[in-house]
């Protein structure tokens, strides 16, 4: 029998030859919109740093007062040794910026997505998810052994018609949206999405990891439709345009409470660290107040599609689709060689076939490298596939 290390570097090496191999490259960050890679400095359109806020001074100065005041590690739990102070600070601002009665963080947004939905929904139950939802939502409808089916993306008719034919035959349903889809870049159409809801009695949920701090002022894809256009559980990520670290899920009063008893990934996992928390509250307070800063990064990636002739974009992101993974490893490589990094994205991030090099624009960026960047890409005949 061949030994552990064989079979796994048979698996490495086949990765290798479709070129999905990933290595984890050491790199620093000395200001928001930068890389140091290799001894080159490369602006950046990898990182989901959309408001520049992870360099911020008045973001630092709040974390190194948490520092002093708190400590570093906050020693276990939630629950076990007490809800450490700034914890009920961030959450009233996440309830307040959602437009929430009560909001919830987590570790992460991975462990928030883990723990909300298999708290909610058990093996009678049933969920419909849109086909490009982000893993960590995956795992979670995993993890609750729920019956689920995915829909075509943003297609209402489709998510009509699995509801038409599956609905009741099951308790519950929850159908599970991203607000803005993360190698898309675009949006989910929240109101047709929450009448369906409300027609076939089924709840909400929305992972809007990338519409905090950058879509309707800030408040995120949500706000985009109207008040009446209601989702049960909204669900995000603090490490994102905040610049900070968290997951947090946004929803009623009894929905906070009951996620408080029951979500595995709070209750068997240690509390944040003070500083990410005051470092989250930071730029929450900012994010508030700036609403003009909030709107930059949108204007950043629309300079970006218009001087390339591409139609506008919906949020930040911008893909590119080029096709097989090695055409968008390389294209990516050839961009750095130019001074910019971009990611690559591949399967199974992406579908086989739609590899991609994904722009993240950040109001950090200087239109003159995003001007630069655009010209490659046109160079390159990127734009036009
Ligand atoms: C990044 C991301 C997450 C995970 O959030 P983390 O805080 O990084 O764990 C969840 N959902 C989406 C859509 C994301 O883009």
């Amino acid at each position: 029998m061949p030994d552990l290390a064989t079979v796994l570097q048979q698996s490495l090496d086949n990765l290798e030859q479709m070129h999905l191999r990933r290595t984890l490259k050491p790199v620093r960050r000395d200001d928001a919109a930068h890389i140091i890679k290799g001894g080159k400095k490369l602006v950046s359109f990898a990182c989901n740093n959309y408001l520049g806020l992870t360099h911020h001074p008045a973001i630092k100065e709040a974390a190194l007062k948490a520092l002093e005041e708190y400590g570093t590690g906050s020693g276990a739990s939630r629950l076990v040794s007490g809800n450490i102070l700034p914890y009920r600070e961030l959450e009233e601002r996440l309830a307040r910026i959602k437009g929430t009665d009560a909001a919830l963080v987590f570790g992460s947004g991975y462990l928030a997505n883990v723990g909300i939905i298999p708290a909610l929904i058990k093996k009678e139950d049933f969920i419909l998810m849109d086909e490009y939802v982000h893993a960590s939502l995956i795992d979670g409808i995993l993890f609750s052994g729920a019956k689920w089916l995915r829909f075509s993306h943003n297609d209402m008719g489709d998510l009509e018609k699995q509801l038409l034919r599956h609905r009741n035959r099951h308790r519950h349903c929850l159908i599970v949206t991203d607000g803005v889809f993360s190698m898309d870049g675009d949006i989910a159409p929240l109101d047709k999405i929450s009448a369906l809801a409300k027609r076939f009695d089924c709840w909400t949920m929305t992972d809007d990891a990338h519409g905090l701090g950058v879509l309707a002022k800030g408040h995120g894809s949500r706000k985009l439709f109207g008040d009446d256009v209601h989702i049960d559980i909204q669900m995000g990520t603090l490490s994102k345009a905040a610049g900070a670290y968290g997951g947090y899920v946004c929803g009623s009063h009894t929905l906070i409470e009951y996620l408080q008893n029951t979500a595995r990934s709070l209750i068997y996992s240690t509390a944040l660290p003070p500083v990410v928390i005051a470092t989250g509250i930071a730029a929450l307070d900012l994010i508030l107040k700036n609403p003009e800063w909030c709107a930059r990064p949108l204007q950043k990636a629309t300079l970006f599609t218009r001087t390339l002739g591409l139609p506008d974009p919906e949020s930040p992101i911008v893909p590119l689709i080029l096709g097989e993974a090695e055409t968008a490893v390389k294209a990516a490589l050839k961009l750095e060689q130019r001074g910019f990094l971009v990611a690559p994205i591949r399967p199974p991030t992406v579908p086989a076939g739609t590899s991609r090099l994904r722009f993240a624009f950040s109001a950090a960026h200087e239109d003159e490298d995003i001007l630069r960047m655009a010209e490659v890409v046109a160079e390159e005949g990127w734009a036009h596939r």
